[in-house]
């Protein structure tokens, strides 16, 4: 039996079955299960930051499991700690970290510090974005924006209103001095890498400042320079209260994190929350070799390269190019984005249907000129296959 169908015999259908096995990986190249390459311009959902195999990742995982690979947080060890005051240290303002597995605990990480505040100055409810996505467990899940996968999960238990994205105006009127917080991500990913109207993330923190609600900036998906900066609120000029990182930051090895700045850090007592698994050495060793890899210069001039070069296609199919940094989407004229993703597979180019009507585009931050120029080249061809 072929590998497709045995996925689809063992496994719940909450995925489908992909169309791709991904068998190996070396840079930006992978092969499938088949010996077929491909370049990689989605990396895992913007989280293959260091790409595939990466020499300072393998010797990174490979020497930490090699010498321990798990404490649980009933022992501190080394690499959590400094990967801790690596990320104060580019954060550049005093804060207190939480390490998780994931973005999803990462968020609810958040959300149960926000709702230590809330129920301290007794207030009642959260606010948050339509066609927002803060993940899949029931806290996070309650404030993502999109109601066909979060309402037959209801009712959650705190009530979440949601603004229109990038509406300062809408916000500042949903945010009274009853909201406990405002959860908002800098640039939409999975609505479809849409960024929001300059100044709509000051507005937000002006709005938190004068209703004393607390400003979370989900940043799972735009930190560790996928931007072409660590961290996509500090090109905003803006300090949230609470931050959460997790897909960029591990390359690929599972973990997240949610850091408080100044006193929303001091929320948690002893005993408040915790995690098996959270910040295991292993985890935090791929952390710390991203963080020495990743150059920040390297990912704005080949960001720079790939939206000029996307811009410059004309084609029918082809609207226009939105996001930041390496991190954009194809927005089409037509809701044909799963063919463009079938049509790139086929020209050796895996990239991602957002949206029916957008495809994103977030190679590893190690993407090279010439790989960017690649999919330049192909992506004519592959929109006219795409149209039909
Ligand atoms: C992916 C993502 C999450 C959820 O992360 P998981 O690791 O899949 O739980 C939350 N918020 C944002 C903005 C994301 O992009």
């Amino acid at each position: 039996m072929n590998l497709f169908t045995r996925f689809e015999n063992a496994f719940m259908p909450n995925y489908g079955v992909p169309p791709i096995a991904l068998a190996r990986g070396e840079g930006t190249r992978v092969w499938d299960a088949e010996g077929r390459q491909y370049l990689d311009f989605i990396a895992g959902l913007a989280t293959s930051s260091l790409g595939h195999a990466h020499p300072a990742l393998v010797e990174a995982v490979s020497a930490q499991v090699a010498t321990i690979a798990h404490t649980s947080n009933l022992f501190l060890h080394e690499p959590e700690v400094r990967l801790a005051e690596r990320l104060l240290d580019l954060l550049n303002a005093p804060a207190r970290v939480f390490f998780a597995n994931s973005g999803t605990e990462a968020n609810e990480a958040a959300y149960k510090l926000a709702l230590k505040y809330g129920r301290r100055e007794g207030r009642s409810y959260f606010v948050a974005a339509e066609n927002g996505f803060h993940g899949r467990t029931i806290g996070a899940l309650s404030l993502t924006g999109k109601r066909a996968i979060r309402d037959q999960f209801g009712p959650f238990p705190v009530e979440v209103r949601f603004v229109p994205y990038g509406d300062a105006d809408a916000l500042k009127e949903a945010v009274t001095g009853d909201c406990i917080a405002v959860f908002l991500e800098p640039t939409q990913g999975e609505a479809g890498v849409v960024p929001p109207p300059a100044g709509y993330f000051e507005s937000a923190r002006e709005i938190c400042d004068s209703t004393g609600a607390l400003l979370v900036a989900d940043e799972i998906q735009s930190a560790i320079g996928r931007t072409g900066h660590w961290f996509a609120h500090q090109a905003d000029g803006v300090t949230p209260d609470i931050l959460t990182l997790a897909k960029g930051l591990g390359g690929g090895l599972p973990i997240g994190a949610c850091v408080g700045f100044g006193d929303a850090g001091r929320l948690f007592e002893k005993g408040d929350h915790g995690s098996t698994f959270g910040g295991n050495p292993v985890s935090c060793a791929a952390a710390l070799a991203v963080l020495d890899t990743v150059d920040l210069d390297h990912v704005k001039s080949v960001a720079a390269r790939l939206r000029t070069g996307l811009e410059s296609v004309r084609h029918p199919l082809l609207k226009g190019v939105r996001g930041r940094g390496l991190w954009l989407a194809a927005v089409l004229t037509d809701d044909r984005s799963a063919q463009v993703q079938q049509a790139a597979a086929h020209a050796g180019f895996l990239v991602n249907a957002v949206q029916p009507d957008a495809v994103r585009i977030a190679p590893p931050l190690i993407v090279t000129a010439e790989e960017v120029d690649a999919l330049v080249a192909a992506l004519p061809a592959i929109l006219t296959e795409a149209a039909g």
